[in-house]
């Protein structure tokens, strides 16, 4: 298997497919070719699997069954099937579905998903809206796989559904972004100025975006 070595001054091993695909090992300055490449081999299943997948620029499609990891708010849950629930999907641990809905959890799943960003997302626009004094009209959400959010002059905005699949602080990004669009309607300096006097660190939240959006879907 082809590999670029980088050493450096590190402690650790790490392998990371590159965008295009490729497999960079990060090693100590002194650490033996040996050693990497048994390490390489070791892992090989997992990077053939990641290149395949970097290389087709696709997720693995899901077979919506037991055993299947699903993201909440940019954690992994494993889906089970428990006939003891309350409501038809429950999250506590691992994510469960009455067996019941075992023929349709993609559309179970697909309708939870939605009530639950409805509601984060609105709790999200609330609180950053009470603190910057930017006030929507009306939240909608949207299915879009790659626009977060988008809106209106006239205050409507929009979000994907499927940001509830990351982290918290991620989906605050994507509020905070479309509250400044409306006071500034394009990227201004001016836009971006407000964005990061609101959320300091919002270049790392954006390429988080970036770098992940593919995954964040089902
Ligand atoms: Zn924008």
């Amino acid at each position: 298997m082809e590999y670029n070595l980088i050493r450096s001054r590190r402690r650790t091993l790490a392998i990371h497919i590159t965008k295009d695909g490729e497999l960079e090992v990060r090693a100590p300055l002194k650490l033996s070719v040996k050693v990497i490449e048994d390490f390489i081999l070791k892992k090989q299943d997992w990077i053939e699997k990641q290149v395949t997948r970097v290389r087709n620029n696709a997720v693995i499609q899901k077979a919506f069954t037991e055993g299947e990891e699903f993201l909440y708010l940019g954690e992994s849950y494993i889906l089970e099937f428990s006939d003891i629930l309350k409501s038809t999907v429950e999250l506590h641990g691992k994510l469960y579905i009455a067996p019941k809905h075992s023929h349709h959890v993609q559309k179970v799943l697909y309708s939870w998903y939605k009530k639950e960003a409805l509601q984060v997302i609105t709790d999200r626009v609330e609180q950053y809206s009470a603190a910057t004094g930017l006030q929507v009209k009306a939240i909608r959400l949207s299915n879009a796989k790659q626009r977060w959010g988008s809106c209106s002059p006239k205050g409507y905005v929009n979000f994907s559904w499927r940001l509830i699949m990351a982290p918290l602080e991620i989906i605050d990004y994507v509020v905070v972004h479309e509250l400044v669009h409306l006071k500034h309607h394009d990227h201004s300096k001016a836009f971006w100025h407000k964005v990061e006097s609101i959320i300091p660190d919002y270049k790392s939240r954006r390429k988080w975006l970036k770098e992940n959006s593919h995954n964040l879907t089902m």
